[in-house]
């Protein structure tokens, strides 16, 4: 299977309003073909308004979209000629496998012999050869969804957006198509933006994650950068940074030092800081009882998660901890939390 031949889409300026509601706020962005882009945000944030923006099945209200040098904002869906796969992956129910997948080709007007070709390759390629005469309503969900794939790679799209696709499949399968849509995009060789709120999810599948914010991009970086260094507070929150703990800064030297209530620790510095207010971003994970760990809680909940333990304990002030500990925890135990300076991430507040 080929795939159009581009080099960028760019997303200029792009915005969408609904009345007084900006829903998408100046949004730019070039991907590269080959690139998966995951567009994450929490709900509401406007992940679903770009893509149907995007896809063509909602005008822009400000701002531009270019495939390399060719304006398409103005075009209609099948003139943008993008695949489309939806949480509910929209199968028509009376149509077998086989019909389904054909159905944007035979739309096309393509000849018999050439759907016929593209349709067992797509099959193929999705993995459905047994499934083929099957109607929708025979087959499972994570085979629907392959279907899904299938009707949307089959005409070769430049561009292949994704909404939620997984989110209605428990979670063995959700993993087994995660990679399965990862392989797909890697043969295909186009560009593929998928929109989830799931972080492990974008992680996992992205080259690189565009992080929203009330229809504005807080963050684009690699998993890896947006794993371990967040931006901004509000985006370590999000990617997991479950202890945002309002904090003073001390610099000294090329590192910076904590004060969190009573306790002092090392942090890193992320935000231009000056001494001062500050807020320091710790994953439960990476905050672990250990000797002189500055941070006294005692243990609220604790919970066994296979291997560790994560729990909440409270400081005398109240705060809130979430942490991870290696063993089993007693409720209303006092603990002596820490982390590393390097796993101490400091913002200006
Ligand atoms: P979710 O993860 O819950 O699907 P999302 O990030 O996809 O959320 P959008 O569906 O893009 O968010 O919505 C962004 C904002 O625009 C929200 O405040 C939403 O209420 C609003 N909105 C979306 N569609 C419309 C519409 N047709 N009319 C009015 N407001 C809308």
């Amino acid at each position: 299977m080929t795939h159009a031949d581009f080099r960028a889409l760019h997303l200029r300026g792009m915005s969408r309003d609904f009345g007084l509601l900006n829903a998408l706020k100046g949004v730019d962005l070039t991907v590269e073909r080959g690139e998966f882009i995951a567009l994450l945000g929490p709900s509401g944030c406007g992940k679903s308004t770009a893509l149907n923006c995007l896809a063509g099945l909602l005008p822009l209200t400000a701002g531009s979209i270019w495939l390399d040098d060719k304006r398409i904002d103005r075009l209609g869906p099948e003139d943008r000629g993008f695949g489309m796969v939806f949480q509910n992956y929209a199968l028509f129910p009376h149509m077998n496998v086989r019909r389904n997948i054909g159905f944007g080709l035979r739309m096309q007007r393509r000849v018999k012999a050439e759907i016929d070709a593209k349709v067992e390759e797509a099959i193929r390629l999705v993995r459905l050869g047994a499934q083929a005469e099957k109607l929708p309503g025979q087959i499972s969900g994570g085979q629907q969804q392959r279907v899904a794939i299938a009707r949307a790679i089959v005409v070769e799209p430049p561009l292949v957006l994704m909404d939620e696709p997984l989110s209605n499949l428990d979670a063995k399968l959700r993993l087994e198509m995660r990679a399965e849509i990862r392989r797909i995009h890697n043969l295909l060789g186009c560009a593929t933006i998928y929109v989830t709120h799931d972080q492990d999810e974008a992680l996992s599948l992205a080259d690189r994650i565009v992080v929203l914010r009330d229809g504005q991009v807080r963050q684009i970086g690699t998993p890896e950068v947006l794993y371990a260094r967040p931006a901004h507070a509000d985006v370590a929150e999000f990617m997991g940074y479950r202890n945002v703990l309002p904090a003073r800064a001390m610099r000294d030297g090329g590192i910076v030092r904590v004060s969190v209530g009573q306790a002092t620790f090392a942090g890193t510095l992320v935000d231009d800081v000056n001494d001062g207010p500050a807020l320091a971003a710790i994953r439960p994970e990476d905050l672990t009882p250990r000797d002189g760990g500055p941070l006294a809680a005692n243990v609220r909940t604790a919970e066994y998660r296979g291997r560790d333990f994560y729990g909440v304990a409270v400081t005398a002030d109240g705060t809130e901890l979430f942490f991870r500990a290696e063993h089993r925890v007693a409720t209303g135990e006092t603990l002596h939390l820490g982390a590393d300076a390097s796993r101490v991430l400091v913002y200006a507040a």
